[in-house]
């Protein structure tokens, strides 16, 4: 057994994370009086919710007629039937709330004329049941809206008394012998000191795992540190499959290039210089949907039309697009290209590829934020003192496909609702539990497992090869042969992180044992996704399957639940939510306006 001396640190509630979920979490929890820390692996503010440009999802109607139901049916819509529906409901109806909460916080948001927050149009978002015009329900801090929430919320934490450790590094949970979740055990980066956080509540809020793929607009710190944690314990992870691409990260960095890049006038081409949208969408040509146009960039790859040394990527091309047009409408994205791609706009094309960019799948919770471990029996049966909220959960409000700008509502929606839960369940009064021993131990000796770990692969180089596996085998677009490939390459990649070689054993600002936890994190979410991806025999969403190329709700409305038990994954299902919280008769929705239709456009 490895012998670590760690301090011990008693807590009410402890949050994983610092991102938006995890920030409006701690707040909503100390708020109460309840003893909160909140520990991270990098400084709050640093979080991927910082890079969030877009906005922020709420029918507040300030720029014209809105309502919470129109909203619950366009994510209904978006989820293409999958989400639960009393989620959704719950993330509609509390979302100006949460808008307003954050307002008052100190947000900065845009305004009107007449002072109110200014909201924009975003993909998916409309009036009238999907029958009426786009509406503008997006709320927006200018193209900083991630930042500004992000700053307001660690400033809130902090004024009511919540405490931070920051640049420490979750490795495990503790779970008592009859599955009770008990607290963390935590690496602090920059001392090589260990601690135990003793806490009623834990609460994972660690973001999204992008890093399974080769390119992905996430930061390099989304790494599914949750999902690994308790795929570990042997609990669920839910709808996996379910990845969002986005047609033009750059070519090696996956940083964003917006669609408006396209919306100016810009075009994609092969290595023929061939602009193939126009065969495939003759109508929309390059603004055909994301999903759509991510696909057919795929096939060019994959028929050997791809652009550069190894043929793996596409062109954006703008530089036919007028000098000052480009300065005045697209200065961040000539900026992002020269920095990023070391490309001038005005000169040469962009090296794009479809990039990840949201993880739908996640750990599966209820809409108070609380952790299901499915079963037969009962598939809400609910982990005691554990919650998960944001990237890393799935309540599940984005089901196949998540809309623009409703990831931010879910973080603040569902952060909010796992403090006023917290708040219900947790008995600030009682004396810490005594922790399960063996729990503590096992997570110190896969520590020290990983930490001296003499194989023969590098944590680079493993990580390396499932990105490119996952690129190549799970992408946008996927077949039988292709899903079948990737389940056996994946298992394979998964058997070698026994082989891991760690050269760093020190314990101070360790990167090369950091990335060695994280690539036991990443493993476990990138397989769970493939081998869900293979089951799944339908199109849904972002699973877009070329041998079964419509959706089949009789068999597959369902959740995909997985356990990851090293290379091994074992399925099953969990049933769709399809209940509201309100009845039409409360002024809730009519279940005939969300029945499952055709998804068109
Ligand atoms: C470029 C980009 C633009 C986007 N734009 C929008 C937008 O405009 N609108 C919208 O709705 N959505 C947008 N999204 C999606 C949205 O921003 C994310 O889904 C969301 O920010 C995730 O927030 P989070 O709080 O769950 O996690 P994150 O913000 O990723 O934070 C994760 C936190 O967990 C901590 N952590 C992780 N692992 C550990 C560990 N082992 N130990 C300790 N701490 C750990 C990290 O330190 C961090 O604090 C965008 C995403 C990207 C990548």
């Amino acid at each position: 057994m490895a012998a670590y001396e760690y301090e011990t640190h008693d807590y009410d509630v402890v949050v994983v994370g610092a991102g938006g979920a995890g920030l409006r979490a701690t707040l909503g929890m100390a708020e109460q009086g309840l003893r909160t820390a909140c520990v991270t692996k990098v400084f709050p503010t640093r979080s991927h919710t910082v890079a969030a440009q877009g906005g922020i999802a709420a029918s507040l109607s300030n720029m014209g007629p809105d309502n919470w139901q129109w909203h619950m049916y366009d994510t209904v819509k978006g989820s293409d039937w999958l989400g639960d529906t009393d989620a959704m409901e719950y993330l509609a109806r509390e979302a100006p709330k949460a808008v307003y909460e954050l307002e008052h916080y100190g947000v900065p948001f845009s305004r009107t004329e007449e002072g109110k927050i200014y909201q924009r149009p975003f993909g998916g978002h409309t009036t009238e049941f999907g029958e009426g015009p786009p509406v503008q329900r997006t709320c927006a801090a200018a193209d900083r809206t991630g930042h500004a929430i992000l700053h307001t919320l660690y400033g809130q934490s902090l004024k009511n008394n919540a405490e931070f450790y920051i640049e420490y590094f979750a490795i495990d949970l503790i779970m008592s012998e009859d599955g009770q979740c008990q607290g963390v055990v935590c690496w602090k980066l920059d001392d090589g000191t260990m601690h135990v956080f003793n806490a009623k509540m834990v609460v994972l809020a660690t973001g999204g795992y992008g890093r399974a793929y080769f390119s992905a607009t996430s930061a390099h710190t989304c790494t599914g540190d949750g999902g690994g944690m308790v795929a570990r314990q042997g609990l669920a992870l839910q709808d996996m499959e379910f990845v969002q691409f986005h047609p033009t990260g750059i070519y090696g960095s996956g940083c964003l290039i917006t669609e408006g890049a396209r919306g100016e006038g810009g075009y994609l081409t092969n290595s023929k210089g061939e602009r193939f949208m126009e065969r495939y969408a003759p109508n929309y040509k390059d603004l055909a949907p994301r999903d759509y146009v991510s696909r057919c960039m795929t096939m060019e790859i994959r028929e050997g039309r791809g652009v550069g040394a190894g043929g793996d990527h596409i062109h954006l091309n703008l530089s036919h697009l007028p000098a000052d047009a480009l300065a005045e409408r697209l200065p961040g994205i000539s900026e992002s290209a020269k920095i990023f791609a070391g490309v001038n706009v005005n000169k040469e094309p962009i090296p794009v590829l479809p990039t990840v960019h949201y993880n739908m799948g996640g750990i599966p919770t209820n809409y108070f934020g609380e952790v299901l471990n499915p079963t037969a029996k009962d598939p809400n049966a609910v982990v005691p003192g554990l919650m998960a909220v944001g990237e890393a959960g799935c309540a599940s409000v984005h089901g196949a496909n998540r809309l623009g700008s409703n990831s931010l509502i879910d973080l603040v929606v569902f952060g909010r609702a796992a403090a006023i839960r917290a708040g219900k369940v947790v008995d600030a009064e009682a004396v810490p539990a005594a922790l399960n021993q063996a729990s503590v131990d096992f997570a110190f000796d896969r520590f020290d497992g990983l930490r001296n770990a003499s194989g023969a692969t590098p944590t680079a180089e493993l990580r390396l090869e499932m990105q490119k596996t996952m690129q190549e085998d799970a992408a946008v677009f996927r077949t039988d042969k292709t899903l079948k490939e990737g389940v056996e390459k994946m298992t394979n990649v998964a058997s070698k992180v026994d082989d891991l070689k760690v050269t760093d054993r020190s314990l101070v600002w360790n990167s090369d044992l950091m990335e060695t936890l994280e690539l036991t994190n990443l493993m476990p979410n990138a397989l769970a996704t493939i081998v869900g991806a293979e089951a799944r025999k339908e199109s849904r969403g972002a699973h877009a399957h070329e041998d079964y190329a419509t959706r089949d709700d009789e068999n597959w409305r369902v959740h995909t639940i997985s356990r990851v038990d090293g290379k091994n994954v074992a399925l099953s299902h969990r049933p769709v939510v399809t209940d509201p919280l309100t009845t039409e008769a409360d002024g809730g929705i009519s279940l005939k306006k969300i029945a499952p239709k055709e998804r068109t456009f």
